[in-house]
């Protein structure tokens, strides 16, 4: 001990005490608290108004930023794991997914190398593999938490293309091509352009499903220089899944990379209610699940999968004078798997609640929302003003209020939010506007959704 410290941030002191007291009181409260608001957006010169500068050179001490954030910023941003948060995918973390990221932080946990984080690399492993072999993928299967579904489908995807170069030799396509559906993520799209590859979209049907015969077409088109199918298992529009099990039979054909997009729906594979819906899964070479969506982990979090790691450590692994003693290794280091180097152990959250509840636990959470999405929308198809787009294969479920037109959908939408009911923003779709309850929340009740059904009379 000194009693001369250089600074008060590091040292443990009253003052230390104090605000770690107090950030974990709020945590305490904001974690174990059932009535949090949906709370709603406001304009940035009302924050300023509210907040005024919060930077300054003598700081404002721990007691004044933390009542600031818990009354000025939090309120501004709208409950993503409530109840009646309905639009986009929400987010519905576990209480031990949630404690336990603050472990993550209070540990000063590095994910990044074996060599310093052996036993949190360890632990997120074993949830990898025990996804892998739920969707059907080989023991040596394995990967690494990125940041999202869109960081995972571009290592993947650029994983693939490295993997083409390596079969191509010295010959090189003109353009590399990714072959699609019409429907998948803009994720897929945003990857190639950062890629600079062309991206070959195949026409669905008209359910929206990505068919094999299409895709064999743009494999006979683009040939080698193709870097991967990728197909769609729950798209977020609709939750549809595309045939994965016709195109992975193109595979004795073809020899191709087949990712599968799974961001949001690959988490229903372990439902026992839509394993079924999943056959083909077991031969891609690469699959994403985000587990900050259906499988209840906090932000930010994706399972990115190779059936042959190898071929993501020949992608992505660093080579750097620094990094020596790391890329000279046999051991595993996530950081080798995707784009990134320095990594929190993003995955530990999830691993911590899954070790605490079990499997049996997140299948069943999962059940919950798949058969919401059914009995609402047999709800829906009783009420004569209502019109269901598509039955729900997931957990999505769209319709369509007759007669209304989007400012109708847009008011309807801004009052709910007003009066702190829901959050249901409008859709689209074949260019009619919608609405759209995306159910991944396993407090979301039937009552709910009922109620905000009552509104659209
Ligand atoms: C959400 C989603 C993505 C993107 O994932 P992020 O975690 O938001 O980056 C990609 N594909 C599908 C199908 C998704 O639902």
């Amino acid at each position: 001990m000194t009693d001369t410290p250089h600074d008060r941030m590091h040292v443990v002191s009253d003052e230390t005490r104090n605000l770690v007291n107090l950030v974990l009181d709020y945590s305490r409260r904001r974690t174990l608290a059932v009535d949090t608001p949906l709370d709603h957006p406001m304009k940035d010169s009302e924050l300023t108004r509210l907040a005024g500068p919060t930077i300054s050179e003598e700081g404002l001490g721990s007691a004044r930023a933390l009542a600031i954030f818990e009354h000025i910023f939090a309120p501004a941003c709208i409950t993503t794991d409530h109840p009646k948060y309905l639009s986009f995918i929400p987010s519905a973390p576990t209480k031990a997914a949630v404690a336990f990221d603050l472990v993550v932080s209070a540990s000063a946990l590095y994910g990044g190398s074996w060599l310093e984080g052996a036993g949190v690399v360890h632990a997120e492993n074993e949830v990898l593999s025990w996804l892998a072999s739920e969707f059907g993928l080989p023991k040596t299967a394995g990967g690494v938490f990125v940041q999202g579904g869109t960081i995972g489908n571009l290592s993947a995807l650029v994983a693939a293309r490295e993997a083409q170069k390596a079969k191509l030799g010295d010959t090189r396509p003109g353009r590399w091509v990714i072959v699609c559906s019409a429907e998948a993520h803009s994720s897929v799209k945003s990857a190639a352009d950062v890629m600079d590859v062309d991206i070959a979209p195949v026409p669905t049907d008209e359910s929206g499903i990505l068919r094999p015969e299409g895709v064999r077409e743009a494999l006979e088109e683009h040939g080698d220089a193709v870097i991967a199918v990728v197909a769609t298992s729950g798209t977020t529009n609709f939750g549809t899944i595309d045939d994965i099990a016709g195109i992975a039979a193109l595979k004795d054909d073809f020899d191709f990379w087949l990712h599968i997009d799974g961001a949001y729906g690959l988490a229903a594979m372990l439902s026992p209610l839509a394993k079924h819906k999943f056959a083909g899964v077991e031969r891609a070479d690469s699959v994403i699940v985000d587990p900050h969506k259906w499988l209840f982990a906090p932000f930010d979090a994706c399972a990115l999968i190779y059936r042959d790691p190898r071929n993501g450590r020949r992608a992505h692994t660093q080579k750097a004078e620094y990094l020596d003693t790391l890329t000279e290794s046999d051991e595993w280091s996530p950081s080798d798997y995707a784009i990134q180097l320095t990594r929190r152990p993003r995955g530990l959250p999830l691993w911590f609640s899954l070790a605490t509840y079990g499997a049996q636990t997140y299948r069943d959470a999962i059940s919950h929302s798949i058969d919401l999405a059914r009995q609402i929308s047999t709800e829906i198809k009783k009420r004569p003003n209502l019109r269901l787009v598509r039955d729900p294969e997931l957990s999505v479920v769209v319709f369509e209020r007759v007669g209304w037109e989007r400012e109708d959908y847009d008011a309807w939408s801004d009052k709910l939010l007003e009066e702190q009911r829901a959050f249901v923003v409008p859709s689209s779709h074949d260019g009619r506007p919608n609405a759209r309850f995306a159910i991944v929340n396993p407090l979301t009740t039937f009552d709910d959704l009922v109620d905000i059904l009552d509104t659209m009379e």
